[in-house]
């Protein structure tokens, strides 16, 4: 960890998923040439919603050049639920298909835990289904949500191991602050999950070796919540209009005052965000290879 008073290293997300997703592209290829297998992967987009059109976008050209095919699903926001989960029942079936992702939010009156649930368990790249939550909550193998394997990711290149660490995750959302803190429990961190009912947060954060971020507040975590030497994983994604009238992307926690006291520290963008893709990735071929193996072991 670094020295009190010096400013942080801040941890380059961007640079570690590029990293991640050009060795994944080499096995993808040995996948296709030594076994003739593509990864392949649905991805729903239901509705016009312009930031999921734009994270829609991002996923199937960083799929498409780790080697990985995109089935792109458009539907328009009128699509009934029962229309939604017929096709989910098709991809489920469908062979060539080894991950499904359903980018959320979906529109009303549509119930994203029904359609999740439709999924299999098998092909629920993103992690959300109720079995792959069960296997996470109970240590066992299973498909683990992107964003807070990213997380553990970024922590683990930052500290090697976790063993015994103080860990407080602020946050109790099942796409992140649940899936964190599991992450975290099963490397042998000591976890505090927080959230809006948390008495003195601040106290909180101040105690912990590693803060996870997790709240969907622009600069909510402030640099005096943080301990000397800290480890701050920012999840947040926060639009705001700066002072020029423009807007910008910035994080759960003031990062300016942060960087001045913690350890390391991910920035907003350029952390999380891109690493949150690689696992998408990663977890499309893990799924491809599992289920082939399953074929083949039969
Ligand atoms: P969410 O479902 O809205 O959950 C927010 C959590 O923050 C809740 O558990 C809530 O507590 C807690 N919270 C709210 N106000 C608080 C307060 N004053 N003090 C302490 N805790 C408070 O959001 P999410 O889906 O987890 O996402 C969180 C952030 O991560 C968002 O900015 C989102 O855009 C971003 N995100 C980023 C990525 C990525 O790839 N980088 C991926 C997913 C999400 P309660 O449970 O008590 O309400």
């Amino acid at each position: 960890m670094a020295i009190s008073g010096r400013r942080a290293t801040v941890i380059d997300g961007k640079a570690l998923a590029a990293e991640l997703r050009v060795d994944l592209a080499k096995r993808v290829a040995a996948l296709k040439a030594n076994h003739g297998l593509t990864p392949t992967l649905a991805v729903f987009l239901v509705g016009d919603d312009p930031a999921s059109a734009i994270y829609v976008r991002n996923k199937g050209a960083a799929a498409a050049a780790a080697g990985i095919r995109v089935i792109d699903v458009k539907l328009p926001a009128t699509t009934s639920e029962a229309d939604l989960l017929a096709r989910i029942g098709v991809m489920n079936g469908d062979p060539a298909v080894n991950g499904i992702l359903i980018q959320l939010p979906l529109p009303k009156p549509i119930a994203a835990e029904a359609v999740i649930a439709a999924l299999d368990p098998a092909k629920d790249v993103d992690g959300l289904h109720p079995e792959n939550i069960g296997r996470l909550a109970t240590g066992r193998d299973g498909m683990v949500p992107c964003t807070p394997q990213g997380c553990l990711i970024l922590l683990e290149r930052t500290l090697g191991t976790l063993d015994g660490r103080r860990a407080l995750v602020v946050g109790r959302s099942n796409l992140v602050g649940r899936p964190v803190a599991q992450l975290l429990l099963r490397a042998n961190c000591t976890v505090t999950i927080a959230h809006s009912r948390t008495r003195d947060l601040a106290a909180e954060c101040r105690r912990a070796e590693i803060v996870v971020a997790a709240i969907g507040k622009p600069a909510f975590v402030r640099g005096d919540w943080i301990g000397p030497g800290a480890t701050v994983i920012d999840v947040g994604i926060n639009r705001v209009t700066g002072p020029d009238g423009r807007d910008r992307i910035v994080g759960d926690v003031a990062f300016a005052e942060a960087v001045e006291v913690a350890g390391a520290i991910t920035p907003v963008p350029g952390g999380v965000g891109p690493m949150t893709i690689a696992c998408l990735l990663e977890s499309t071929y893990e799924a491809t290879w599992r289920q082939s193996r399953l074929r083949l072991d039969r």
